[in-house]
């Protein structure tokens, strides 16, 4: 295996990459996997030089750290925290930090990995990274929190860095944990350096436009994919999995748009009403009732079902395999822009694509976040802040260019939107790595 072929001779499957440690079938349901076993098919597809293949395989650094700090009973607890850089031929390092208790070495090694294909496919200069600890945030009080992140921080101190390696939230960490890792790392470097994270407080350097933009790419890919096919967007029917900051923004910037939403969901289940949901209403009631449960003006329905309705758009926007073999074939709509990362499983892509479903793949359809995270990094970097238009005129920009780029290379080959953004991702990476050449 350490040449980059296995021991039969044949190309690297995602099981060889994710680890032999692991079941060895290769499993439907684990993204990570599932997103391996795509990068492998479009590489194939590319007819990649197998020496890039090879590179883009491996991540370029993989730092494991011990995070000692004191509870505030005055223990001493030591956690475990990863950082993974995937690839930076494009640019600095780019991607969250997770704080959860099922972070492991291997799932952040492929989020690095996806991150480095994400902003390939919306061609902005920053390759792939992420990182996590193992930790269970609701246990910790946010002493605890903050000391835990200023300690992970500093053991990363030797990759972090604007030239390098951005952090930015992710699961369970947020602008808080954000501006204790400027905090710190400006503490080491001796000056203010807002632009080593970004998902950062407005008030220290924060962008503009940054909490919708998701929401926002997510409205524009799919307004977009509807002009392509040719569908109106007024009386178009949208149901939403998930009602945070993805689902409820995608959701109501869409409805600006003329589309009816008739269906949403969150943890405590979906609601339904076929002449439409004001998103506004719901969103001031899950406001003030945390949950969308008991919303009035629409009728309760199973969570299941949500994804069977007759609507011509779906926005999963909530968790990771919410489309699978089981659900996939009693889709009915004509168009899912994946707003989750990962939440339609590799089996599912194939009877979608049977039944001509046009899918908007996650690392194109929700990477209108870590764009306007770019964004955040040049107004740091230029000291100069852009108003709310000017983020919002640019992302347009940017998420079009990334559909139009998407469905060409979708049209030149013959296949779907999923194989093609990581086609267009995987050449966009290789073709740097071409120019830079391999220094020895
Ligand atoms: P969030 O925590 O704000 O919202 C998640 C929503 O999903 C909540 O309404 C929650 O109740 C709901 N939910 C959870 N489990 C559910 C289930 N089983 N069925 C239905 N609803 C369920 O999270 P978010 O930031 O909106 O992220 C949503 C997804 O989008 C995640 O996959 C995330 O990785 C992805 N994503 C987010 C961003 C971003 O900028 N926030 C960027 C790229 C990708």
């Amino acid at each position: 295996m350490s040449d980059g072929t296995t021991t039969e001779g044949r190309t690297p499957t995602a099981q060889d990459i994710v680890g032999r440690d692991k079941d060895p079938h290769l499993d439907d349901d684990n993204p990570f996997e599932a997103m391996m076993a795509r990068f492998d098919h479009a590489a194939e597809l590319l007819d990649l030089d197998p020496g890039i293949y090879r590179v883009l395989r491996h991540p370029e650094k993989q730092l494991i750290v011990s995070v000692p700090i004191q509870r505030d009973s005055g223990d001493l607890e030591v956690f475990t925290g990863y950082r993974v850089v995937h690839n930076t031929a494009r640019g600095p390092g780019k991607g969250g930090i997770r704080f959860d208790l099922r972070v492991t070495l291997d799932e952040v090694k492929a989020l690095a990995a996806w991150m480095t294909w994400k902003c390939a496919v919306v061609n902005i200069p920053f390759g792939g990274a992420k990182g996590g600890v193992v930790c269970d945030p609701p246990t910790l009080s946010v002493g605890e929190l903050e000391r835990l992140t200023r300690r992970f921080t500093a053991a990363l101190m030797d990759i972090l860095g604007p030239e390098s390696d951005i952090p930015a939230p992710d699961v369970n960490t947020n602008e808080r944990v954000m501006a204790w890792i400027m905090d710190t790392y400006s503490m080491h470097q001796r000056h203010p350096t807002t632009a080593v994270v970004t998902g950062k407080p407005v008030e220290m350097g924060g962008s503009l436009g940054r909490r919708e933009a998701t929401g926002r790419g997510c409205m524009i890919a799919t307004t977009e994919a509807l002009k392509h096919l040719g569908l109106p967007l007024r009386g178009t029917k949208l149901a939403v999995q998930g009602f945070g900051n993805v689902g409820s923004i995608g959701a109501h910037l869409l409805e600006q748009e003329g589309l009816t939403v008739v269906a949403v969901s969150d943890v405590s289940g979906a609601i339904y009403n076929p002449n439409g949901i004001r998103v506004e209403d719901a969103m001031n009631w899950v406001r003030d009732h945390r949950y969308l449960s008991g919303y009035p003006g629409a009728e309760q329905i199973s969570a299941d079902e949500l994804f069977t309705l007759d609507v011509d758009v779906l926005l999963p926007a909530a968790v990771e395999n919410a489309i699978t073999r089981k659900n996939a074939g009693d889709v009915r709509a004509k168009i899912i822009c994946e707003g989750a990362n990962g939440p339609t499983t590799a089996g599912a892509d194939r009877i979608l694509e049977e039944n001509g479903v046009f899918v908007i793949p996650d690392i194109l359809a929700n990477a209108g976040g870590v764009t306007v995270s770019y964004f955040e990094w040049v107004q740091d970097r230029m000291g100069y802040f852009w108003d709310e238009g000017m983020v919002i005129d640019r992302l347009n920009g940017i998420m079009t260019n990334a559909f139009r780029d998407v469905l060409a290379v979708s049209q030149r080959h013959s296949v779907n939107m999923r194989v093609a953004s990581y086609m267009l991702a995987i050449e966009r990476v290789a073709a740097v790595h071409r120019l830079r050449g391999l220094y020895a």
